[in-house]
């Protein structure tokens, strides 16, 4: 499998979680399940996955 680079961190990983043509490694993803909504980060994870899931910004 060739190594894709997570929409997050910019780092190569060769297995992640895929949505559309993304790709976020599972350190990511962990950092993204446990952040709370009030984690001064939290907007930008956000702000992020809003550029690759147009259905998310109708959501918030
Ligand atoms: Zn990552």
């Amino acid at each position: 499998m060739k190594p894709e680079i997570c929409l997050f961190c910019t780092k190569e990983t060769a297995e992640g979680l895929h949505i559309f043509q993304a790709v976020i490694c599972r350190e990511c993803e962990g950092t993204l399940i446990r952040t709370d909504t009030t984690h001064p980060r939290y907007p930008e994870y956000v702000e992020k996955l809003k550029r690759i899931w147009p259905a998310c910004e109708a959501g918030y």
